[in-house]
């Protein structure tokens, strides 16, 4: 006889025949449940589903003896007294932390014997706590897996003695050693569901039904969305690496002609050196006579001290006069970046009348100037937008040398027109023929035997870097009209501006 599909302490060997072989396994709860343990360290309760016939509680036994070394550490509640109605009632209150051993339910606590898989299915249905078990029988359905016998193997084992004993062999000679569990497995979806995570599975363990993932199920779709990304990565940083670049040139661009209209403001007061030695050469003058006339007068015996104090305020004014014509100059020299600020454009005219009154007197031009009664708000640099005049009205002085002195005349306007704020410079010269009339803004277009060209060109970008425009307008032998239209800016209040 073969006996198999046992645990070998179910076995009487002593009452064996020689004509009786066995192939038995070997429960090892205590592994099993430290298996468990290592995958669900926090478990604190163990609730053992287990029948109450003689076979299922001399399995009991067993197993109370083999895991008292774990009491420790967690808590082990025997149901087999109870009913299984009774039991899924305490399964499915078991709280956190626990796990469910399923033994066998033949016959439970109450007498009613359950058949088949039936009670396994039942309660699954009720546990809120993963199941283990012994033996593979149950696995794929409703148990988590861990290290259990294999039928297959047992089959196996059993099918190869009985082949033995077919071949002639003593059945009672054959020793079969007792097969402990298998190799561990685990169901992925029980896994899954208790939040235990497959890094804690022993080494050499297996996992079935896994479900594909995002990346096995949408491979290519993602491999596709993620080449698609790439490109576009690529063009956007392209693109930027573009735009950087192109701002790169504009800022050096507008370096670059902020340094060329340095260099023309500075060839421009070269050729005003002159008329302004001769300004200075006017205040320094008197403030000498004065100084000289004021020595005498403190020397007589009785000094006037009334027109000494009027001596000395004459000395204060010229002092004055002579530090501002300085102070004008190194404006003008100074050699700044683009510096937009709010600046009204009558001041900014105003003072290139100011810089501009000695050589106009010394060119005996009349210049004359008409300034709008409103404020003219404009957001620019001073020192440019001054540089632009100064050049506009040397120009014209240049222009009209060949008239004769009496008639030299020159008008400087500035009018508020909607949104923008004008000035013109007007002259009585030759004018500008109408074929010229664009060509004098391109750089090294002179028509003067010493001129350089650069002056328009660097006015213009000067303008356009305001958001401006300059044009000018010429009736050939009618003198020219040059005009900056310049947008306002905003201003919460507008007062009139009274003109001095
Ligand atoms: P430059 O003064 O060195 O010649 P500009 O760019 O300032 O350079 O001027 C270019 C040319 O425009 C001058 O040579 C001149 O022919 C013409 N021009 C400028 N202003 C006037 C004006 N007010 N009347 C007539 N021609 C002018």
């Amino acid at each position: 006889m073969l006996i198999t599909a046992v645990e070998q302490r179910r076995v009487q060997f002593s009452n064996l025949t020689e004509n009786d072989a066995v192939v038995a396994v070997k429960h090892d709860f205590r592994f099993l449940f430290e298996s468990f343990l290592r995958i669900a360290p926090e478990t604190r309760i163990v609730g053992m589903v287990n029948g109450n016939t003689p076979n299922e509680l001399f399995w009991q036994n067993e197993m109370r003896k083999e895991l008292a070394p774990l009491e420790h550490r967690i808590e082990i509640r025997w149901y087999n007294t109870l009913s299984f109605e009774e039991i899924l009632k305490q399964i499915a209150d078991l709280p956190p932390h626990s796990a469910i051993f399923w033994f066998q339910m033949i016959v439970d606590g109450a007498g009613v014997a359950h058949e088949g898989d039936q009670a396994i299915t039942r309660l699954y249905a009720s546990a809120n706590a993963p199941i283990f078990t012994t033996d593979q029988a149950f696995f794929g359905r409703e148990i988590i897996g861990g290290p259990m016998h294999s039928p297959l193997e047992l089959a196996r084992r059993a099918g190869a003695v009985a082949m033995r004993i077919l071949g002639g062999e003593k059945a009672g000679s054959i020793i079969d050693e007792p097969s402990t569990f298998a190799k561990p497995r685990y169901d992925w979806r029980e896994l899954q569901r208790w939040g235990i995570s497959a890094i804690r599975l022993p080494p050499g363990s297996e996992i079935y039904f896994r479900e594909p993932g995002m990346w096995d199920r949408y491979r290519s779709q993602i491999l596709l969305v993620a080449a698609i990304i790439l490109v576009q990565a690529g063009l956007i940083s392209g693109l930027l690496f573009q735009r950087s670049g192109r701002l790169r040139a504009e800022v050096q661009a507008r370096q670059r002609s902020a340094e060329l209209a340095h260099i023309n403001r500075v060839a421009m007061a070269g050729e005003l050196t002159a008329t302004i030695a001769h300004e200075l050469n006017q205040p320094l003058g008197a403030i000498l006579t004065n100084v000289e006339t004021a020595q005498l007068m403190v020397k007589s015996p009785a000094p006037d001290l009334r027109e000494i104090d009027e001596i000395l305020a004459d000395i204060r004014r010229d002092d004055v006069r002579a530090s501002e014509v300085i102070g004008r100059l190194r404006a003008m020299l100074k050699r700044t970046p683009l510096e937009f600020k709010d600046v009204d454009l009558n001041d900014v005219a105003d003072e290139a009348l100011q810089f501009l009154s000695a050589l106009a007197g010394a060119r005996k031009v009349d210049l004359a100037s008409s300034v709008a009664p409103t404020l003219l708000p404009v957001k620019g640099d001073a020192i440019q937008l001054q540089q632009v005049i100064v050049n506009l009205i040397v120009n014209a002085m240049e222009a009209m040398a060949n008239i004769p002195p009496g008639k030299r005349r020159i008008k400087v306007s500035t009018a508020r027109d909607g949104n923008a704020a004008h000035l013109s410079v007007t002259d009585v010269g030759p004018g500008i023929p109408t074929d010229k009339l664009h060509k004098v803004f391109e750089p090294f277009f002179t028509t003067k035997s010493e001129g350089m060209g650069m002056g328009l060109s660097i006015a213009r970008t000067i303008v356009e870097a305001h958001n401006g425009h300059l044009s000018a307008q010429s009736d050939a032998g009618r003198g020219a009209t040059f005009r900056i239209t310049l947008p306002l800016a905003k201003q919460p209040s507008d007062p009139t501006h009274t003109a001095s």
